[in-house]
């Protein structure tokens, strides 16, 4: 029996992956669920899956629920829960699927636990990835990358010697607005963002994927996970979703995971590797298909890429100012505050006037984190 906790389990990827869980009851126990708000979802799993322990994202929420819960479970909340979800009792490998920088604290004391961790949670990877991979390294704990593009490059790698990579290639459906003009994009709606052509996600990232923000995320997240500089990252539009990403070596061979957009075989490979189980996935028929398309990536037309990609450079705290600003506009969007495209000109206005600091410790970068938060709440 391998226990399980999950952050974030009435998300996206948190349900999927108490689907894979569920598929799997022999082998898998769930030992703690740290959800946001919605209470009625966590209680329908409390009672599906009886965790130990289980948070919500206040206090209040809390108290509201306790009589609900049935006794042995402990209850926590905010963001003290999520650290006790993720670094108490005794799951072996913690999901990280909240959504934004909130799932840092948490992360980290995962890993200092010595938690290995299914990471879906990018947004921690990308504020502060020095401090996730370095303490990860210390504790001899594993970060498994859930994101599928970071799965496919992780199974691409498998038995491979890392000094033999040419390069890797994270592939980009290029979201919602793939075949929109940027004169197209002054009047978009967040109903038309948020209807992404391949993926159903949660709302923050398919608003990331219209704007080409995930993939600059992504780019980050590659850069920490397989410790490899940005010259040696690329990205290829790829509208099909089926190459999910590839690994180019020094003899000119190229690896690539295929397979149709499903994240719960990402989820399920973080969580069986080294192993491959029975998945749910619907076989992929290449016959079927006829023919997969590629297009450059267009960095005038995706401009929040290429600002990710030098924030990535730059190090220090750029990207965790990139991320901030990015998470608040985003918000605004989705509240009807700001039109689109005043997305990625709050995330620019954010970074012209950010002083970056080297090699940030946790304070500062959580200090970076708040400090941009009320300046692009303002913008
Ligand atoms: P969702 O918005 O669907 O889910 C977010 C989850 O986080 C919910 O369970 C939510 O709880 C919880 N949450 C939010 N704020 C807090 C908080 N303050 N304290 C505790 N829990 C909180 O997001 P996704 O599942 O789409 O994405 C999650 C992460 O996975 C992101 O980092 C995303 O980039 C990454 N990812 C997602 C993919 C996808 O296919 N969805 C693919 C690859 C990566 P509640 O709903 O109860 O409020
Ligand atoms: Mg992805």
């Amino acid at each position: 029996m391998k226990k399980i906790s999950v952050l974030g389990s009435t998300g996206s990827i948190g349900t999927q992956t108490l689907d894979v869980i569920a598929m799997h009851p022999d082998s898998f126990q769930v030992d703690g669920l740290a959800a946001g708000t919605n209470t009625a979802l966590l209680l329908e799993q409390v009672r599906r899956f009886n965790p130990r322990r289980v948070s919500v994202a206040t206090k209040e929420l809390a108290d509201e629920i306790r009589s609900s819960l049935p006794s042995g479970i402990q209850l926590y909340s905010g963001n003290e829960g999520l650290v006790e979800v993720a670094a108490g009792g005794d799951a072996e490998i913690v999901v990280t699927a909240v959504m934004g920088s909130v799932g840092l604290q948490s992360t980290l004391a995962a890993i200092e636990a010595g938690k290995h961790i299914g990471l879906a949670n990018k947004e921690t990877l990308v504020t502060a990835g020095h401090l996730v991979t370095e303490l990860a390294n210390r504790k001899g704990v594993k970060l498994f990358p859930i994101d599928s593009e970071h799965s496919a490059i992780f199974q691409c790698l498998n038995g491979e010697n890392l000094a033999d990579i040419a390069c890797i290639t994270l592939t980009a459906s290029g979201g919602s607005f793939r075949d929109f003009t940027r004169d197209q994009l002054k009047n978009v709606t967040v109903e038309d963002a948020l209807r992404h052509p391949n993926w159903s996600m949660g709302a923050k990232i398919t608003i990331d994927s219209a704007t080409m923000v995930n993939k600059g995320l992504e780019v980050i997240e590659a850069h920490w996970l397989f410790g490899l500089p940005y010259e040696q990252v690329n990205v290829l539009l790829h509208p099909e979703s089926i190459i999910h990403s590839y690994v180019e070596f020094r003899d000119s061979s190229i690896i690539a995971q295929l397979g149709n957009p499903d994240m719960r075989v990402p989820i399920q490979y973080a969580l069986t590797y080294p192993d491959r189980w029975e998945s749910p996935a619907q076989r992929l028929s290449l016959a079927e298909i006829g023919r997969l398309t590629f297009r450059e990536m267009d960095y005038e037309r995706f401009p929040a890429l290429k600002l990710a990609m030098d924030c990535g450079k730059a190090g220090g705290t750029a990207t965790t100012a990139f991320n901030a600003a990015n998470e608040i506009a985003v918000a605004r969007f989705l509240r009807h505050e700001i039109p689109f495209l005043r997305i990625e000109e709050i995330i620019a206005e954010v970074l012209h006037r950010h002083i970056n600091e080297d090699n940030p410790n946790l304070e500062q970068i959580e200090s970076c984190d708040k400090r941009v938060r009320e300046l692009a709440a303002t913008l």
